[in-house]
């Protein structure tokens, strides 16, 4: 199959060579595979590296500003995000393996295709416009257990479950001009109206993500539990943060992946763990009701006491840490 690659030098050129049907190509470590499997049909891709606008890591009175192109290993090593967005810098450094974070960018990750294994086996799913979600009623193990509608995939991006509890801000940029979107609003369920895995229109780049300032008695973890130690994504996964004012937990932000088709925020834990003691004794008692809503399949019900679990490791961590 033939195609063109455009070479834009800046973001008003790259979002006017995005035409009939174009991506937008970064580091290309889930393009790639999804071309060569043939899922991935564009004719033209827009290769953003040239693109400088869209690079680095910068502070400002505002927060911190990540500009699309920054891989997962820079956010991972950046000093400012390591002090004060904790879980962000954990959430990339436990994504993937060292080769794809040194590549593998944070517009990318965001935009990153589905992970489920019968859309990626090229199974005439609902994300492939089928009518049927094979997952839900076949191997589930992986599949979602809370949030989801017609299909059952979960999102496979650590970095968004901590960009959501930083209640991150992503700038998005396309022919209609630019706009913001939060975080938490990015992701949606795919159902059979509409099989997006999140909002963005086919002709909008990412273009720079927006951390707002955070008190300095912050605290966040990330904690990730996966089929094995490394390079692989999430069974469940927590990003936690708070606040401490007065000894007490307070601005509490709990939000799972690797359970939903969104960075899933636990509203019910988030209230439960607020205003109590920051000790041992106080925070680690309760499971808090964790997944308390699940709806799990014939093979997920662990999910649930795995998310308990990353969740008191998280607590855990940061006591251990103080
Ligand atoms: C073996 C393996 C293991 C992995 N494990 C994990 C994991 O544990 N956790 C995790 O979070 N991720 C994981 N990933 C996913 C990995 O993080 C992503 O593949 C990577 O971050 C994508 O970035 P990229 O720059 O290579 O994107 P590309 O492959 O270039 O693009 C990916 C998608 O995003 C679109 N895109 C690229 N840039 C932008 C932009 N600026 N705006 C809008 N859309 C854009 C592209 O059109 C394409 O649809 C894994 C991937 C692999 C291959």
């Amino acid at each position: 199959m033939s195609f063109d690659i455009a070479f834009p030098q800046t973001i008003d050129e790259a979002v006017s060579a995005n035409e009939n049907g174009a991506r937008w190509f970064a580091g290309g470590t889930d393009l790639i595979p999804e071309f060569k499997s043939g899922f991935v049909r564009a004719t033209r891709w827009v290769n953003l590296k040239r693109v400088h606008e869209l690079r680095g890591i910068r502070v400002t009175n505002e927060g911190v500003h990540i500009g699309a192109l920054a891989t997962l290993a820079e956010i991972a090593e950046n000093e400012t995000i390591r002090k004060n967005y904790r879980a962000l810098a954990q959430a990339c450094s436990l994504s993937a393996s060292p080769q794809i974070r040194n590549v593998g960018t944070i517009g990318g990750n965001l935009n990153q295709d589905s992970r489920c294994a019968y859309y990626r086996s090229g199974f005439p799913c609902l994300l492939r416009g089928g009518e049927k979600c094979f997952m839900r009623d076949g191997e589930n193990r992986e599949a979602a257990v809370i949030g989801y509608r017609d299909c059952v995939h979960v999102h496979p991006s650590d970095p968004a479950n901590a960009l959501v509890a930083f209640d991150a801000r992503i700038v998005v940029r396309g022919r209609e001009g630019e706009r913001e979107i939060s975080a938490q609003e990015l992701f949606r369920a795919p159902d059979t109206k509409d099989t997006r895995i999140n909002v963005l229109n086919a002709d909008e780049m990412i273009t720079e993500i927006v951390l707002p300032r955070v008190p300095e008695n912050t605290r966040s973890a990330y904690v990730k539990a996966m089929d094995r130690a490394a390079w692989t994504f999430a069974l469940a996964s927590v990003a936690l943060k708070f606040e401490i004012q007065n000894s007490k937990l307070e601005n509490v932000c709990v939000v799972l992946g690797g359970v939903a088709p969104i960075p899933y925020r636990e509203f019910r834990v988030e209230k439960a763990l607020s205003g109590v003691e920051w000790n041992e004794e106080s925070v680690t008692q309760g499971d808090y009701a964790v997944l308390g809503d699940a709806q799990p399949l014939a093979h997920n019900r662990y999910k649930i006491r795995l998310a308990r679990g990353v969740l008191k490791r998280a607590l855990r961590e940061l006591l251990a840490n103080e």
